[in-house]
């Protein structure tokens, strides 16, 4: 489950410090560990945690919005439940599909350290939401005094919706629909937020 990470505040900030010192973590860290600084409104940061079943934080998720553009242009994860990478995996999901479906952000541009063995996830997940990789950007974060590069990638928030009953499918590889799968009478109108 996820929900706004200003609820468990202190419960994320004692998580985040006890990563700093695993080498697990550094991909997240980089070069200077520092405490979230978690504000109470999503105005610049949409800051979500994920909850395992017994309420505890297990991950920790952050899109930070590009103004004026509003569109996002950075994401954060880290999953501080090591042992248990399905939960995280799937609220990484859960976390994007609050953006992209409940938000409705416009586009959301990211980037992930290339050696990350996460940036997997990323790859998938891009690839379900219709995304492309927009290329490798060399040298880009220092990592204990060495430079890695990094994956960028953008996700355009494009659809297809039915005229008549309104179901949306996302855009993605190109795909072109036509009649509605959904009532069957509808047609599918294909909707880019930025025309
Ligand atoms: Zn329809």
């Amino acid at each position: 489950m996820i929900v706004p990470a200003y609820i468990k505040t202190d419960e994320l900030n004692n998580k985040i410090a006890a990563t700093i010192l695993d080498p697990y973590y550094k991909y997240y860290h980089l070069s200077y560990a520092e405490a979230i600084k978690i504000e109470t409104s999503f105005w610049q940061k949409v800051q979500l945690v994920s909850l395992n079943d017994k309420n505890e934080v297990c991950g920790y998720f952050k899109g930070e919005w590009a103004r004026p553009e509003n569109y996002i242009n950075s994401i954060t994860t880290v999953n501080f439940d090591k042992d248990n990478p399905g939960l995280f995996a799937r609220d990484i999901i859960n976390f994007f599909k609050y953006l992209l479906f409940e938000l409705e952000v416009k586009k959301i541009k990211f980037d992930s350290v290339l050696d990350n063995p996460a940036r997997i996830h990323y790859d998938k997940l891009v690839e379900n939401l219709g995304g492309r990789v927009i290329g490798i950007e060399k040298y880009e974060h220092l990592i204990n005094d060495k430079y890695h590069d990094s994956k960028l990638y953008e996700i355009i928030n494009d659809r297809w919706e039915c005229d008549n009953c309104k179901y949306t499918v996302k855009q993605k590889n190109g795909d072109i629909y036509r009649k509605c799968k959904k009532c069957k009478i509808g047609k599918m109108i294909y909707k880019n937020p930025f025309n």
